[in-house]
């Protein structure tokens, strides 16, 4: 079988991204609130693409601050983060003509940030692959069915002939995005374009493993020490529901030094008990009075409805989240409740 990748413009939406695009000047990239490996990925790899295609003035702007790990990608410290540089990322936003949004699908996602954009009279591309974009771009290129943002972003660049341009700097921001949306080509990954991209990204020389090291083999003792606490003492497993809950408060986060990006990836460990569907984190903001959920599920368990009806989020099918003003107990009601809620989706088979 051939492969082909999705064009996604069709020659209005070719019109309009030159239109958009190559007469822009001043260029800012976003990515949403607790920027991921795929908003950073996704939004540094069109960042560097822009640079090559001769653009002098692109800017990635996130709202908060990214995790350590994502700090090798090429261009990260460049990264003009919201949160420390209120007024730099205003003066950015003023002086743009082109906002290119990344990895979200509402002005919402964005916090503090959405009111500065909401402000922003440039016109908008969207790339996304989040259910149900809000019509808050010009031009809206969304597909809930790929793997990342980021594989959008390659499809673009391949569909638009910019692929010669693409640099390994590009390539490796692109990687990045599209692997650790999978958790390492583990979920959501089985569909054969997602290879075809990796071998064209290879070509231009990224190192695919020193990428996964860097990305997942990069933890400090104390967060390591942090993920045998909340296995060991935290997590509530309840084998009638094939489900977990954890609940993380900030004093035990301050015991464990925890650091920005500490918390990724723990919600997925107890998927690893054998036929578990769902897996429910709950952690104190560091912040904010609010707790801040995660949900992983395996198959076709909907943790994106149980985050809208339960959590105030929403998501992929089987990793979403949302945010709760409540106390730490109350959120863990909270998740019992939705495990009560959706009994009958968790009491069947086991997954396979
Ligand atoms: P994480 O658990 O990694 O924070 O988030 C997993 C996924 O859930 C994200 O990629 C995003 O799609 C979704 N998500 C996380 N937080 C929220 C939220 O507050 N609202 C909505 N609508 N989606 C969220
Ligand atoms: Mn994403």
């Amino acid at each position: 079988m051939a492969i082909e990748l999705k064009q996604y413009l069709d020659s209005e939406g070719l019109r309009q991204w030159h239109q958009l695009v190559d007469s822009a000047q001043h260029i800012v990239i976003i990515g949403h609130h607790g920027p991921d490996g795929d908003a950073m990925g996704s939004s540094l790899g069109l960042c560097h693409l822009f640079r090559s295609l001769g653009k002098t003035d692109v800017q990635v702007v996130m709202p908060s601050l990214f995790p350590d790990f994502l700090k090798w990608l090429p261009g990260a410290s460049d990264v003009l983060l919201y949160e420390y540089r209120r007024a730099a990322t205003k003066t950015v936003l003023a002086k743009c003509d082109l906002l290119m949004c990344l990895d979200f699908n509402s002005l919402g996602r964005l916090e503090e940030l959405a009111g500065p954009v909401g402000y922003c009279q440039a016109p908008r591309i969207l790339i996304d692959h989040h259910l149900d974009p809000e019509p808050i771009a010009e031009l809206v290129i969304s597909d809930p069915p790929a793997s990342s943002t980021s594989e959008i972003v390659f499809d673009l660049i391949w569909q638009l002939g910019y692929f010669p341009a693409l640099t390994r700097d590009a390539a490796a921001c692109i990687y990045c995005g599209m692997m650790t949306d999978t958790g390492g080509f583990t979920y959501n990954s089985s569909r054969p374009e997602i290879y075809f991209i990796i071998s064209q990204l290879l070509t231009k020389g990224i190192d695919k493993d020193k990428i996964y090291r860097a990305v997942y083999n990069n933890y400090s003792e104390s967060r390591m020490r942090l993920l045998g606490y909340i296995l060991n003492e935290k997590m509530e497993y309840f084998p009638q529901r094939h489900a977990s809950i954890f609940t993380l408060t900030k004093e035990e986060m301050t015991r464990f030094s925890f650091k920005k990006g500490d918390a990724e990836g723990i919600v997925n460990m107890p998927l690893q008990i054998q036929g578990t569907r769902l897996s429910i984190s709950l952690r104190e903001d560091t912040e904010k009075p609010l707790i801040r959920v995660s949900l992983r599920s395996v198959d076709d368990f909907p943790c994106n409805k149980m985050a809208e009806q339960f959590f105030n989020g929403g998501g992929h099918l089987n990793a979403s989240g949302g945010s709760l003003k409540m106390t730490i107990e109350q959120a863990r009601q909270q998740a019992l409740k939705a495990l009560e809620a959706y009994k009958d989706l968790l009491s069947d088979t086991p997954a396979k």
